[in-house]
This record gives structure tokens, C-alpha cells and sequence, in this order.
């Protein structure tokens, strides 16, 4: 099956970048070709648009451009606006399942390395695209992994690629694999469950697992993501040590405790988390205990992040650490304009609370708000303050690797303002 490219989509997979849009197809979108259907200037398609019209999610397909009979070769998805995501840009024998085992052996054995002795059992196996398989998401949690699929075109490979996955990942000590419900919907089945059987012994609803020496309650059926945010992992790290001697910190959108429960083992006097989900504190007190610090000496708060920060203003509460990571608030570039407004009140509101002399760490989880913008919502007007410098920027740890190409897998963002 044949995919004929317009020049700007060739360009870009030129570049290393993983997606082909179903306007970067020559010819229309997969449909049969018609005449007004092709930008100026290209010629008709050799059996581009129109193969790609037959073609069946998880086809393998040939990509082609003008001047370029071989550009790669990718997966198509009949469905998503993703039309094609690309895996060989080299002419390689074959995309085959053998192919795919052969980069997720790669994946596995690096990061085999990069936690070899540092006292953490959950981490990202396979980052997709930035581990350079498109798609497929594999995340370990002790003994369990947790596979999540990003568009539809892997679903018809995954009973294939079982058998490697249960091999390989057993070789390491994973003895459950589980699959992930697309998506991000919060629907799951009648109990709510996310998370289906693929091999191995029944998965554990919850998990206690360790990062960096912290030992961190995970909710495998129903929390969120796979389960946790293991992109914070280094972050939260960073904030144990930033928490030596504050009094008083503040974490924000805490969801299971973790950058609470580190900012306590690192000598904070009393943690305050807030988060909106009753669920998200259970985990997060279950998390104190697990690691010997007494959850009663901190507080749990069940609140809109807004509505908490304007009456600890109106309070007169200050703190001398702010987290705060809420969840993102710019999921497409059309809604760009207003996350970055609602960035700004979220920091204008934090910079209320903060201590002089105190420390803000703020994150962004959304791939559509660039590093700049971000700083722009942390900037002197916005906090109404210029006592502040920034210390630090961090994005997300080597687990999840992105591509020189793919800016889209560049998305946390984690400023540390002193
Ligand atoms: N910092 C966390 C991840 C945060 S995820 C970690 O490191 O693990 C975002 C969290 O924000 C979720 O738990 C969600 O319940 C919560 N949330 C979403 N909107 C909120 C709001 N308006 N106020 C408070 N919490 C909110």
C-alpha cells in the first residue's frame, strides 16, 4: 500500500517527525483523488490517495513525495486525524512484528541501565514515538506493566507483539502486562476499572512501588495516566530537596501526594495538598504512612485549587513552598489563548500566598504552552511582585525521550522561581 505525501508532509518526515496528518496526504485525506482535490503545483497520485482509501487500520504503508519514490514506512489509522505514523525512515527489510520487538528490546535494555541502582521500580519502558514506536506506551510498575495504545493502528499487532512483550518484560521481573483503556475518558467499565488482563497473573487494583527511595501508593485500575505521573519523578526529587527547613508548603493539584509526601521526608514542617478528588488523598495518606510520616501532622484539602488560594489569601495563610502541576489546560492549539489566561490567575493567586524569601515551583503538562509562553504567565506583572528570579527549568526525565523532531513530546514544563 502506497501513501503519496505533499511536500510539506515529506518535509517533515524528512525530519524525523513520527505523524502524517490526513492533510498531509496527496490528494485528499485517503479519499479516492479528485482533481480539485490536490494543491497547485503537485501532480496527481500514483495510487496514493487512493490506495490509502482501501487501506485498513495497522496497514503497513509506503510513503512517497514528489521526487522521493521512497520515503518510509509507517502504520495507517483509518481513523484518527493522525493518518500515518512513521517507524522506518530507512529502507529496512520489512515492518514487521520482529521489526517492532527488535526497538522495544532497545527501549527496555536502556532504561535497564539508566535505574540500574537507584532504588526506583516504576518508570516508562517505551515512550512511543520519542522511543521511536509510534504509539505504544509502556509504562512498569514493580511487576506489572501497563500498555496504553495512542490511536487505533497497533491494536490489530498487539496479540503479535504479546509474546515478545511477556518474554522480554519477564526476563526483567514484570509478571503481569495489562492494557490501558484508550484514552484519557474517564469512563471505564460498570466498576469503573481502566484497566484490562493481557498476560500473567490477575493485576493488583492498587501497588505500592518505589521512586528514588520513596515508596508511592499506585492506583492501578482507576487513577490516572497508567495509573501515576511518573514524568514528575526527577521534580519530585528536586522538591525533597528544596523543602529542607520550609515551614509551611503548599502542593497544589496533588492528586496521589506525591510531591507532598517528598517535600515531608525532606524536613517541611506541614504539608498542605489540595485537590478537588476525595480518592486522589486516600492514595496520597496511604503513601505518608508507607514511608513512616504521619499524615495527621499534615493536611488534606478537597478543594477547587481557586477557591482554596483566595481564602488562604483572605486568611492571611502563607507558605514558603508552592507546587503547583494542575492538569492541562490547553489540550488543542485552538484553546491555547485561554489556558494561558488561566495560567496567569493561577500564578497571580499562588504569588498572593508565597512567602518572601519562599520558593514556586510551577508546572505545565501541556505540549501546546512552549516554555517561553509558560515563563510569560510567571512573569513581574503577572505575579504582581519582583523579588523573584528563576532558579531553574526542567522538562520531564529520560524515560520519556522525544525526538530533535517531535516538539509535540516535549511537553512538561517545571520552573522553579526563588
Ligand atoms: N502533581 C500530581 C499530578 C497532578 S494531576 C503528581 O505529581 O502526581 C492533576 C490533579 O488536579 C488531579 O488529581 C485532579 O483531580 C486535580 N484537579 C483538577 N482540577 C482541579 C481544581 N480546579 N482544583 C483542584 N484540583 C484539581
Amino acid at each position: 500500500m502506497r501513501v503519496h505525501l505533499t511536500a510539506t508532509a515529506a518535509a517533515a518526515v524528512r525530519r524525523g517527525h513520527p505523524w502524517v496528518y490526513r492533510d498531509g496526504i496527496a490528494g485528499g485525506g485517503g479519499r479516492a483523488a479528485g482533481p480539485g482535490d490536490r494543491r497547485r503545483g503537485e501532480r496527481a497520485p500514483r495510487g496514493g490517495g487512493g490506495a490509502a482509501a482501501s487501506a485498513a487500520t495497522g496497514d503497513v504503508v509506503e510513503l512517497s513525495a514528489e521526487g522521493a519514490p521512497f520515503l518510509g514506512r509507517g502504520l495507517w489509522d483509518a481513523d484518527s486525524p493522525i493518518a500515518v505514523r512513521v517507524f522506518q525512515r530507512a529502507q529496512a527489510p520489512a515492518l514487521d512484528e520482529r521489526a517492532i520487538a527488535e526497538r522495544l528490546e532497545r527501549a527496555f535494555a536502556l532504561r535497564d541501565g539508566w535505574f540500574a541502582g537507584r532504588d526506583t521500580t516504576a518508570y516508562r519502558l517505551c515512550n512511543g514515538e520519542g522511543d521511536r514506536v509510534p504509539s505504544l506506551v509502556i509504562d512498569r510498575y514493580d511487576r506489572v506493566a501497563v500498555v496504553r495504545l495512542d490511536g487505533g493502528m497497533l491494536a490489530p499487532w498487539l496479540d503479535r507483539l504479546l509474546p515478545h512483550l511477556a518474554r522480554a518484560l519477564g526476563a526483567r521481573g514484570v509478571r503481569s502486562i495489562g492494557l490501558r483503556a484508550r484514552g484519557e475518558a474517564p469512563s471505564g467499565d460498570a466498576d469503573g476499572k481502566k484497566l484490562a488482563h493481557l498476560h500473567g497473573p490477575p493485576l493488583p487494583d492498587r501497588l505500592f512501588v518505589r521512586e528514588t527511595g520513596v515508596a508511592m501508593e499506585v492506583d492501578l485500575a482507576r487513577g490516572q495516566k497508567t495509573g501515576a505521573f511518573l514524568d514528575q519523578r526527577d521534580n519530585r526529587a528536586r522538591v525533597r530537596a528544596l523543602a529542607a527547613g520550609r515551614r509551611r508548603v503548599l502542593n497544589l493539584f496533588s492528586y496521589a501526594g506525591g510531591f507532598s509526601v517528598a517535600a515531608a521526608l525532606g524536613g517541611a514542617g506541614r504539608v498542605t495538598s489540595v485537590d478537588s478528588a476525595p480518592a486522589a488523598h486516600a492514595t496520597a495518606q496511604r503513601t505518608f504512612r508507607e514511608n513512616g510520616v504521619d499524615p495527621a501532622a499534615h493536611d488534606f484539602v478537597t478543594a477547587d485549587a481557586f477557591d482554596f488560594l483566595e481564602k488562604a489569601r483572605v486568611r492571611g495563610d502563607r507558605y514558603d513552598l508552592i507546587i503547583s502541576d494542575p492538569p492541562s489546560f490547553a489540550p488543542s492549539e485552538r484553546a491555547k489563548p485561554r489556558a494561558l489566561g488561566a495560567y496567569r490567575r493561577l500564578h497571580a493567586a499562588v504569588a498572593r500566598v508565597l512567602d518572601r524569601g519562599g520558593v514556586l515551583c510551577a508546572a505545565s503538562c501541556s505540549s501546546h504552552i512552549t516554555a517561553e509562553d509558560f515563563l510569560a504567565t510567571l512573569d513581574d506583572a503577572t505575579l504582581e511582585r519582583d523579588d523573584l528570579r528563576v532558579r531553574a527549568t526542567h522538562g520531564q526525565p529520560e524515560d520519556h525521550p522525544t525526538l530533535p523532531a517531535w516538539w509535540e513530546g516535549r511537553y512538561l514544563k517545571f520552573v522553579v522561581l526563588e
